[in-house]
């Protein structure tokens, strides 16, 4: 998991780049608030389920907090905090007028209903609605979250506050949502990619192979759009284990077999592999989609891939970047590579305030220029400072919000 040490462990690194004074950086990583709450519900059963709920708020200096919900076993205030962390530099890295923000339920969703997930999602609402909002904090999906629960938070929400399509974002198409929300973390990584192959002079994506952790909202997307343009996809992965085809996996054939079995598992024509054994693989790109801290001091001499793209949040613990960066492997980091998800949450959340909807064409061609611009900031500043792209994102990212934090004053 990326708890918050291990952040901020990148955090200091640029700080020390940089040179900043010990008064900002200590008002940089200091919380603005971190809310725990008791989400208990009636389960179908007549039983009471109970159940914590988090909401950690980063940093409001640059604007409304905006950040993921999660509903998953691991969630807790560290993990919170160290996601909600990322989420103050993601949004500075792109230049989105936001500060960080994250939060989640310690719960397994699939031992829910869908009624008792409708209520548990409710209650949690109803415990957190006085410091969520269009001009507060903005919650959106993450891991175990979807359209569906975003549609629940914002009909609880305005039940309390009044109509209130902008309070979360990637709510369904048909109710508030931006075309091109649900696919936008996954194309972005895929741009990512693509400005970080051009950097290098390393070609296209075509012919070239990936192993992908992950095949939910961020890894199937990224996978489409990798096949898409003629790349190879040879490994990917859930959270029951892996399947492999070194000839390239039928992507789409792969997503309806998804759709109707909830497993990558026993997809034909591939051969099952572990998790672990994905990650090693002897690939041209890794991309790490699921968890965080799952490449880490005991795996990093195994990773064989030539290029790292963190589609997921925090999945290099710093003593596996150590090891890469001693390698000189080119990682693009969650900062960055994953951000076309909350840069497109916040064209749904403007589209929301002016009550004007935009066309896929106008959301994909301003993402491409979000994509496109952040990188030639990183990169700039990765090679004046010679420094990893991880270091220079963030010294992109502490640059702004320091800049924003000493304006307003303390
Ligand atoms: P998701 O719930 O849609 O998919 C998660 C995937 O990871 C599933 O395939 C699941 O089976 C798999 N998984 C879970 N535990 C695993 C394990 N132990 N080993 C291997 N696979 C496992 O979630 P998502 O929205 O795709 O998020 C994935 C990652 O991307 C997270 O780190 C999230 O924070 C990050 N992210 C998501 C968005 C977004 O827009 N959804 C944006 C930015 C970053």
């Amino acid at each position: 998991m990326a708890g918050v040490d291990d952040v901020n462990h990148y955090f200091r690194k640029a700080a020390r780049v940089m040179d900043l004074s010990s008064r900002i950086e200590r008002l940089l990583v200091t919380p603005h608030r971190e809310v725990k709450v008791d989400v208990s519900v009636t389960l179908d059963s007549g039983e009471l389920g109970t159940f914590i709920g988090y909401r950690v708020q980063h940093d409001r200096s640059r604007g409304p907090m905006k950040g993921g919900l999660r509903y998953h076993p691991t969630v807790d205030m560290d993990e919170a905090l160290g996601l909600a962390s990322l989420m103050t530099w993601k949004t500075a890295v792109v230049n989105l007028p936001y500060g960080g923000a994250k939060g989640g339920i310690a719960v397994d969703p699939a031992n829910l209903s869908p009624r008792e997930l409708e209520r548990l999602t409710r209650r949690f609402v109803q415990q957190i609605h006085d410091i969520i909002g269009p001009q507060q904090d903005i919650p959106a999906p993450d891991v175990n979250t979807n359209a569906q629960i975003m549609a629940w938070i914002m009909d609880e929400y305005s039940k309390m506050h009044g109509f209130s399509p902008a309070v979360v974002t990637g709510k369904p198409v048909d109710l508030f949502g931006s075309k091109g929300r649900e696919e936008a973390t996954g194309r972005g990584v895929v741009w990512a990619l693509e400005e970080l192959l051009a950097d290098l002079g390393a070609g296209a994506i075509e012919g070239k192979r990936f192993a992908i952790q992950g095949f939910g909202n961020v890894g199937s997307w990224a996978a489409r759009f990798i096949h898409e343009k003629k790349g190879r996809v040879v490994a990917v992965s859930d959270v029951t284990g892996g399947i492999r085809n070194p000839e390239g996996l039928d992507i789409p054939a792969l997503v309806a077999h998804v759709a109707k079995t909830r497993t990558v598992q026993g997809f034909p024509g591939t051969d099952a592999i572990g998790n672990e054994e994905l990650l090693a693989l002897d690939v041209d790109v890794l991309i790490p989609a699921a968890l965080g801290g799952v490449l880490t001091a005991a795996n990093a001499k195994d990773v064989r891939a030539r290029i790292v793209v963190e589609a997921a949040n925090g999945p290099t613990t710093p003593e596996a970047d150590e090891v890469f960066a001693a390698r000189g492997l080119p990682i693009l980091p969650d900062i960055y590579a994953n951000a076309g998800g909350v840069t497109v949450s916040y064209f749904e959340w403007a589209q929301n305030i002016q009550q004007f909807t935009w066309d896929e064409e106008r959301v994909n061609t301003e993402l491409h220029r979000h994509m496109r611009e952040a990188y030639a900031t990183i990169a700039r500043v990765a090679r004046e400072r010679r420094v990893p792209l991880r270091t220079a994102a963030f010294i992109v990212a502490i640059g702004r919000v320091g800049r924003a934090t000493v304006l307003r004053g303390v």
